[in-house]
């Protein structure tokens, strides 16, 4: 059996635990670099980016977690996990720097906090993804070796860069667990 860790310093990290388990592997909540040793994979929960990243900081945890995805161990990011792990942050904040793309935090603006959407995912077939978004990010621009796996508009909100996987949205808060399939078939 294969073990995700989530990091567990704040936000939905119980919601992604119980997916983790629904799905036949082993949660493990991670809140040190020594953590990290024994997972085959990893979630960056949502949350608040800001916070995520001084904790991360805080305990050390920013090169333990670049080096985990330099290893080629997957680390799959919703929402703030989204924020942080992309290269470049619109408004300037400093990230994991993991995946070759911008997002731009909050950015769906003022009059759409939190919304729900059916989102079509080639990579899903033909039955659309019930996503819950809130005060959440995506990817203005991507690398050419990053694959987008869902957008609105014009914006990313799934994308795919060999072992990392994000998501604007927040897969662990429905009972549709083919992203954390997704996740652990085909990237860890
Ligand atoms: N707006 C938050 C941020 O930029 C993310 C929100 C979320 O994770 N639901 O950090």
């Amino acid at each position: 059996m294969k073990t995700i860790g989530v990091l567990a310093i704040q936000g939905a990290v119980d919601e992604h635990v119980r997916m983790i388990e629904s799905v036949g592997a082993i949660p493990k909540k991670v809140k040190h670099a020594s953590d990290l040793t024994e997972l085959d994979g990893l979630i960056l929960p949502g949350g608040e980016s800001t916070t995520m990243r001084k904790i991360m900081k805080h305990y050390d945890l920013m090169e333990p977690v670049r080096a985990f995805a330099k290893d080629g161990k997957a680390i799959f990011g919703t929402c703030a996990g989204l924020v942080l792990l992309s290269k470049e942050i619109e408004s300037g904040e400093e990230s994991l720097g993991l995946l070759d793309a911008t997002a731009v935090r909050n950015g769906f603006g003022r009059q759409k906090e939190s919304f729900e959407a059916q989102l079509p995912v080639e990579v899903f077939g033909a039955t659309p993804f019930e996503a819950v978004f809130i005060r959440a990010p995506y990817l203005i621009s991507a690398n050419e070796n990053v694959t987008v796996l869902a957008s609105i508009d014009e914006k990313i909100v799934a994308a795919k860069q060999d072992n990392i996987l994000v998501t604007a949205f927040h897969p662990e808060l429905t009972n549709d667990d083919r992203w954390m399939r997704y996740f652990l078939e085909k990237m860890v």
